[in-house]
């Protein structure tokens, strides 16, 4: 499969591949944008995400030293104070480390590259990473669900092997630890600690993924047969999967996809 130029893996096209290899082929290969489903489910997710990126960028501002009250004081929505108030409680700036908030790290990987864009990485030199993640949904999702997708494999994946590659002690790992905190369930954040055999683990996934991607021909890319997974995608009336979407079960994982959040915040 010829990818295009300058093609980066990420966390979603990966996952998206992981969906349904169709997916993949019309998003990433063909570029085909394809109207979005006009009805209420996915009229309700985009409001859902709307509301997500406005917390993202406030965390993005407070951690830029712009002043928490007067980001406080730009709050409209009721639902998103109540986030902020519980992130201002956490007072992260208080934790030891550098903060980098919307980082980016991408390195080289089977002749492609594979990026990662951080909500929040602390740097406590010589001792620890924290990776921290925003997920603004209202439910809690479990935590197997949440740790084997893609982005709980190619985020600390991606810091393991920046960190390794750049480092002349490698017998000196830092630890590694992962945090999904939910701002509507504050007390509650699912987090992971990686190892090196983890790592090991992850870089072969990966691997094999690529290979499977780029070694590939189009035929290998097939519609998904668990039609589950068409019921938000935008491609559904182009695959003959229906043409309104699903209706969203209560305590339906469905708004892992946080693919809105995927914005380039330097550029805001
Ligand atoms: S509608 Fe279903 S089969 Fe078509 S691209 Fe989306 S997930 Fe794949």
């Amino acid at each position: 499969m010829n990818l295009p130029e300058n093609f980066s893996f990420s966390q979603q096209n990966l996952q998206d591949y992981s969906d349904c290899r169709y997916r993949f082929l019309l998003k990433y290969v063909h570029g085909i944008e394809w109207p979005a489903v006009e009805s209420e489910p996915v009229l309700l997710q985009e409001a859902r995400m709307e509301l997500g990126q406005q917390f993202h960028r406030l965390v993005q501002q407070y951690f830029s030293g712009v002043d928490q009250s007067l980001l406080g004081a730009s709050i409209q929505s009721p639902e998103l104070g109540a986030w902020w108030q519980e992130f201002t409680t956490l007072d992260l700036t208080t934790f030891p480390g550098e903060k980098y908030a919307e980082k980016t790290i991408s390195i080289p990987f089977n002749g492609y590259r594979l990026t990662a864009k951080y909500d929040l990485l602390v740097i406590e030199p010589g001792r620890k990473f924290t990776i921290y993640d925003w997920k603004t949904s209202t439910y809690l999702p479990k935590a197997t669900n949440l740790l084997g997708r893609l982005q709980s494999i190619v985020y600390p994946f991606v810091l393991r092997k920046s960190i390794t590659d750049h480092q002349e002690a490698k017998d000196m790992m830092e630890e590694i630890e992962m945090i999904y905190w939910f701002p509507a369930h504050p007390a509650r954040p699912i987090r992971f600690q990686y190892s090196n055999d983890r790592f090991l683990q992850d870089g072969d996934l990966l691997t094999g993924l690529v290979n499977e991607i780029v070694e590939n021909d189009e035929g290998w890319f097939n519609r998904t047969s668990d039609q589950s997974r068409c019921r938000y995608c935008n491609y559904r009336s182009h695959c003959g999967r229906g043409i309104n979407a699903g209706v969203i079960e209560p305590g339906s994982e469905e708004f892992l996809d946080e693919s809105a959040f995927d914005l380039d915040f330097n550029a805001l």
